[in-house]
């Protein structure tokens, strides 16, 4: 059999795994080769602390390419501008990538553009996309925090996916301010483009909504749902309606794009440049295309008044990681490819004093299994669920199975 050249794109969550897989299932007359825009990995759950103020940010990230390599996995730090799917190669801003197949695992483009005054670079909101913003969102925090009074408020826009974060930092915030005992001179309010809170893009967890108004009830959390930002001043966040808040510290996670290296190519992406795929999570036209993790393009499972993503989480992200690598050792090999696309989710929001652990599987409801409590022991499996993963990254040990529930 000829070797294959397998080329990755990105070295997080998905891209990471999946290299390591291949190579582990793969014999050494194939290739695998990473090409990232970065070579670091961020442990981005642990990124609501930072802005909390609760956690250093200096053990949260870690250069992959020296495991790669020495696993034996190609590692080039690129950024990829276009892939052309009918000549097999990925084209990035130093160079051009040949490849049997691919394996699409490039995260998102933030999409702060849609708003206007969106997004810590041209607009008046902070975010938490990487450990700079995090830590640009906490010292601009600590600020309002020192001027003794103000309004903090954290926000889904429309058409964000990834929407624990802010819940998450809204509570650990929260949970600062009582045990400084100022949380009297705030308001928290949390603003999010979902139907109700706890929705997070799949509809809800059964009785988890029940359980978060009743924790923002006890935690003085206000909250706007079906909100649409009209668009945001030094002064205040602006709503679709009139509604506004005083913007005194706003933190905001905006809509994604998957890649605009995806959009060209006819019948590889849908047009926010989310990767297409069958169950095996290989692309329908071109089916030596693969996608995990944010890549993927996934469909909310029911309309919404304002638009909202399906979240992909990095558990989701390193069981599609594993799934992509099999699928595409078993069509190599000629052996049965695993269908990859009946995954469920475990998570744990934390809430700084305490931490909600939701296990559904499937993503989307009815469900074989739910499962949410609330406790303080889950703040602490997330701490240590956090140490564990960065030192079995930094020390090669392994991982834990994603895939339990
Ligand atoms: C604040 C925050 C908190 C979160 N909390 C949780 C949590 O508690 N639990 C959970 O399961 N998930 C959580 N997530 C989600 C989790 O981080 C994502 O699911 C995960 O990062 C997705 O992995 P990925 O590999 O698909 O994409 P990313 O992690 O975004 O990685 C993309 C990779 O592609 C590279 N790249 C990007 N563009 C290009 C390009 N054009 N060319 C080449 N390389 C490129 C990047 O350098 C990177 O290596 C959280 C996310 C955030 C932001």
């Amino acid at each position: 059999m000829s070797g294959k050249r397998i080329l990755v794109l990105g070295s997080s969550f998905g891209g990471y795994h999946c290299a390591m897989n291949l190579r582990r299932l793969l014999g050494r007359e194939h290739t695998v080769r990473v090409v990232s825009a970065s070579p670091d990995f961020t442990f981005f759950p642990s990124l609501p602390w930072v802005v909390a103020g609760t956690k250093k940010p200096d053990s949260l990230r870690f250069d992959v390419s020296g495991n790669l390599k020495k696993a034996g996995i190609d590692f080039t730090r690129d950024t990829i501008t276009k892939v052309e799917p009918g000549k097999n190669k990925a084209v990035g801003v130093a160079g051009e990538y040949d490849y049997d197949y691919l394996v699409a695992a490039t995260g998102s483009e933030l999409d702060f553009a849609a708003v206007p005054g969106l997004g810590p670079e041209a607009g008046h909101t902070h975010s938490i996309f990487g450990i700079e913003q995090a830590v640009s969102a906490q010292k601009a925090l600590a600020r309002v925090v020192e001027s003794g009074s103000g309004t903090l408020s954290f926000g889904n826009a429309q058409g964000a996916s990834c929407l624990g974060p802010v819940y998450e930092t809204a509570m650990c915030v929260d949970s600062v301010l009582r045990k400084k005992k100022v949380r009297n001179r705030f308001k928290i309010v949390l603003f999010t483009n979902e139907p109700s809170i706890g929705h997070f893009g799949v509809g809800g967890f059964g009785a988890m909504t029940r359980m978060l108004e009743d924790e923002f009830a006890d935690r003085d959390i206000e909250y706007l749902v079906n909100s649409k930002i009209a668009g945001v001043t030094p002064e205040n966040i602006e709503f679709d309606g009139g509604a506004k808040i005083k913007n005194d510290f706003c933190l905001t996670v905006p809509a994604f794009y998957g890649s605009h290296a995806y959009m060209e190519a006819k019948g590889l992406a849908n047009p926010r440049g989310f990767i297409l795929t069958d169950d095996y999570l290989a692309n329908q036209e071109y089916k030596n295309i693969y996608a995990v993790g944010v890549s993927l393009a996934i469909a909310p499972p029911a309309p919404t008044p304002v638009p909202v993503g399906v979240p992909k989480t990095g558990m989701m992200t390193e069981v599609m990681a594993k799934k992509a690598a099999h699928n595409i050792w078993a069509d190599i090999n000629n052996q049965e490819k695993i269908r990859a696309k009946d995954f469920g989710v475990v998570c744990i929001a934390d809430g700084g004093d305490t931490a909600f652990f939701i296990g559904a599987k499937p993503l989307f409801s009815p469900r074989n299994r739910l499962i949410h409590k609330k406790g303080i022991h889950f703040h602490w499996m997330k701490e240590a669920f956090e140490k564990y993963y960065m030192v079995a990254l930094r020390h090669g040990l392994p991982f834990p199975n994603p895939d339990f529930l």
